[in-house]
């Protein structure tokens, strides 16, 4: 157990990492931020920010002995590094390798059990052919590594759009996967504790908008079968990868069932609205989970809860949106609004 007082080493500086450094302070840790940006979201809440490159090992042993725990709000670093450390680490680095490659956690998934949409690995323009042939279309590619909110991703209509869609993602190991005629998109978070408890929030109904998520809402108006289908699969993740902390699995709706899309080993976007809308927020169970203390509840504190992104220059509308006395409005401090950046969310329960 990692009692409060002590320190909490988090690799990366965004917006999760300020939720999360708040989260902790509550809790009475104090949090070190080590990202290769000058400064970040995190800064402004973290008592320590440290810069250094996500591959410079010996910064990062440097840093690792300052800290009591290590986590992560990226996924996107080198798992050798981390798996390096000697100062206790969770998630495990293992969850991280897992989940940084589409392949991968596609095939992991489906051995233990879930249901990813139909996939081939593409390593050169030939076997999107064959791929084609196999899935048929439409159809997805998706470069293996480094995708996020849209980004690495070609539609192909038919195959004559192959040539396309393998230039579109610059030649890089891909899979295609088989278009999934869902209803709706809706995401799972799990916290599994040190001690192998676990709890789920309820599952967020999430429109996405230009490959960025928008709204978040909750309840999900998803059938019982497939609330216990995603919930089921999310524990065996979890309990399959001995996971500690939160791990948030976005899931295709449809008919038969859930499908699997793909899962972040981390706190997750659309779970902001826990913050206001649940007992113990994504943020709190986190920090909870990786310091070895009790996980808290998990329950919805209102009926519906629904949580907006506020994107680009929608932030510039904050003193609109204060005029709602029932908002709770958050602003992750950062200077410029470009198009597409996510500056901070709005969170509303609805009692009615
Ligand atoms: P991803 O980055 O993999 O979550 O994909 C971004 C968005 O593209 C998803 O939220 C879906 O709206 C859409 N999408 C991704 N994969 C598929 C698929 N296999 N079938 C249908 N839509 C998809």
């Amino acid at each position: 157990m990692i009692p409060p007082g002590k320190t909490i080493g988090i690799i990366g500086g965004g917006q999760l990492g300020r939720m999360l450094s708040m989260a902790a302070a509550n809790l009475g840790y104090r949090c070190a931020i080590y990202a290769p940006e000058p400064s970040g979201p995190a800064a402004d809440v973290a008592a320590r920010w440290v810069q250094g490159a996500y591959d410079d090992v010996a910064a990062l042993q440097a840093f690792a002995a300052t800290v009591d725990v290590i986590t992560y709000e990226f996924e996107n670093i080198p798992v050798a590094p981390l798996e390096a450390l000697r100062t206790p680490l969770a998630p495990h680095p293992r969850a991280l390798a897992t989940a940084q490659d589409r392949a991968t956690e596609k095939a992991f998934v489906k051995a233990i059990g879930g249901r990813p949409a139909p996939w081939a690995v593409i390593s050169e323009r030939g076997d999107l052919d064959m791929a084609l042939e196999l899935i048929g279309a439409p159809a997805i590619l998706k470069t293996r590594r480094f995708g996020y909110d849209g980004k690495g991703q070609a539609r192909l209509k038919d195959a004559a759009d192959a040539d396309e869609a393998w230039a579109a993602l610059a030649f890089e190991p891909a899979v295609l996967e088989g278009f999934v005629e869902f209803e709706r998109e809706f995401s799972l978070l799990i916290v599994r504790g040190a001690d192998g408890a676990m709890a789920t929030w309820d599952p967020v109904l999430n429109v996405h908008e230009d490959g960025i998520l928008a709204l978040s809402t909750v309840p999900a108006a998803l059938s019982p079968e497939t609330v216990d289908a995603a919930k089921a699969l999310a524990e065996k993740i979890v309990t399959e990868l001995d996971y500690v902390g939160v791990l948030a699995i976005e899931y295709f709706d449809t008919p038969s069932g859930p499908v699997f899309n793909e899962m972040a080993p981390r706190v997750h976007n659309s779970g902001h609205w826990t913050i206001e809308g649940a007992v113990t927020s994504q943020f709190e169970n986190h920090i909870r989970a990786i310091c070895g203390l009790p996980l808290g509840s998990t329950a919805r504190a209102a009926p519906r809860v629904e949580m907006r992104n506020l994107i680009g220059d929608q932030a510039n509308g904050w003193d609109m949106i204060l005029s709602d006395p029932a908002a709770h409005l958050h602003l992750y401090g950062k200077g410029q609004a470009r198009p597409g950046r996510k500056m901070g969310h709005v969170t509303k329960l609805f009692f009615d």
